[in-house]
């Protein structure tokens, strides 16, 4: 590694910077390179950071479950968090997607009031922003908080809440991605899709389309997502996590998704693979998630260091922070021990992650601006030495 280039000089050297960032030309010039540093978690835990794939449901406390559940008089399956993890295959590989979304039932049993929406989405920032996420995308899907007799506007605006206050305490910056559900009536995605456009620019940052992939193709809600483009709102979908890359291109070509949820069975498909290429379209990689839904049977066998090495734009994320038992920093430093992610790669994936934020474009160049600078400051405190002249001026 001793020739090693500085992770902002790998931040540059991607393709289209100035046309997807718009940074001025003077914050992208090149730094001098940094002697190497070793890879730690404790230097991953200190890289800036975003999660754009993070489900509310699947990201409680564990504690939030037992003390919600007392509260609104809700039954567990256990009523201890040792019995509790293990009901929902905490970090445990299942036996297949379906079975891994039924944890789910038991989080969104305690997810049904205000109170409880506020604090699961407030704790979860907080959480993020204590591994130093500094952008955060939560996804869920409101259709499954109304059980007991809450409206939906009232689901969003708890949510919602919860994040600015965590925004107030830590200033992580957090938005919404509203999510429609392949396994439900597509009537119910059009009608959160127009919840969807309600809330844009007022937290609501995106849509989404999640559940159970395999019998239920992405194109069924094509309506809510044409609802979507025309209101110019942004969205991803869930793609090629538990199906093939004809479900991908499906998610791409009838429902105009501008990033894809997962994508980890994209490498079956190398013409749709330049197709993601060409157009930058991001991918939301979950490592840890799909090998516990086993999209691929281990972390060594995930094509993410292929997609990466070929080009794509690639951005590393949690999926279910709880029910996957994980953390950006973990899934980071998984990407390096398995998959020999470099120091340099990791911040271009960094990077990635904030060039693929659904933020406006010049919040987004701002936003990259700082955390170019911050990256360079954090690699060369890890290096012991004076932070790079161009982070002096910050
Ligand atoms: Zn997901």
């Amino acid at each position: 590694m001793s020739d090693h280039p500085s992770p902002l000089s790998a931040v540059i050297a991607e393709d289209d910077d100035a046309a997807t960032t718009g940074i001025p030309s003077a914050a992208r010039r090149a730094q001098p390179p940094p002697p190497p540093v070793e890879v730690t978690e404790a230097l991953l835990h200190a890289l800036p950071k975003t999660d754009l794939h993070c489900h509310l449901d699947g990201s409680l406390r564990i504690g939030t479950i037992l003390e919600l559940a007392e509260q609104d008089k809700v039954d567990l399956p256990a009523g201890d968090p040792e019995g509790l993890s293990r009901a929902i295959h905490m970090g445990q590989v299942c036996e297949s997607l379906e079975d891994y979304l039924s944890a789910f039932d038991i989080t969104l049993s305690v997810l049904q009031t205000e109170a409880g929406l506020f604090q699961a989405a407030h704790e979860l920032a907080l959480d993020a922003a204590a591994e130093n996420v500094r952008y955060l995308e939560v996804r869920y899907s409101p259709a499954l908080h109304v059980q007991r007799g809450l409206k939906l506007t009232a689901v969003i605006e708890a949510v919602l809440e919860g994040l600015r206050e965590a925004k107030r305490e830590t200033r992580i910056k957090a938005g919404v991605i509203i999510c429609g559900i392949r396994n439900q009536d597509p009537q119910t995605s059009l009608r959160l899709a127009e919840l969807a456009v309600a809330y844009k620019n007022k937290g609501v940052k995106g849509f989404d389309l999640a559940g159970a992939e395999y019998n239920f193709p992405a194109k069924d809600h094509k309506a809510a997502f044409q609802l979507i483009l025309n209101n110019n709102v942004n969205c991803t979908c869930h793609a090629g996590e538990a199906y093939g890359p004809e479900s991908i291109a499906q998610a791409l070509h009838y429902n105009g998704a501008h990033r894809i949820g997962h994508g980890t069975r994209l490498r079956e498909d190398g013409d749709l693979l330049n197709y993601v290429n060409d157009h930058r379209i991001p991918l939301e990689v979950c490592l840890s998630s799909n090998v516990q839904t086993r999209a691929v049977r281990d972390i060594a066998s995930h094509p993410l260091k292929f997609y990466f090495d070929y080009g794509l734009r690639v951005t590393v994320n949690t999926d279910n922070r709880l029910i996957t038992d994980t953390t950006v920093t973990k899934e980071l430093w998984l990407a390096h021990r398995h998959l020999g992610l470099s120091l340099e790669d990791i911040c271009t994936v960094l990077v990635s992650g904030f060039k693929s934020a659904f933020l406006p474009s010049r919040e987004r160049a701002d936003l990259l601006e700082v955390v170019n600078r911050e990256i360079s400051e954090v690699v060369a405190r890890f290096h012991q030495v004076e932070p790079l002249s161009a982070a002096r001026t910050a």
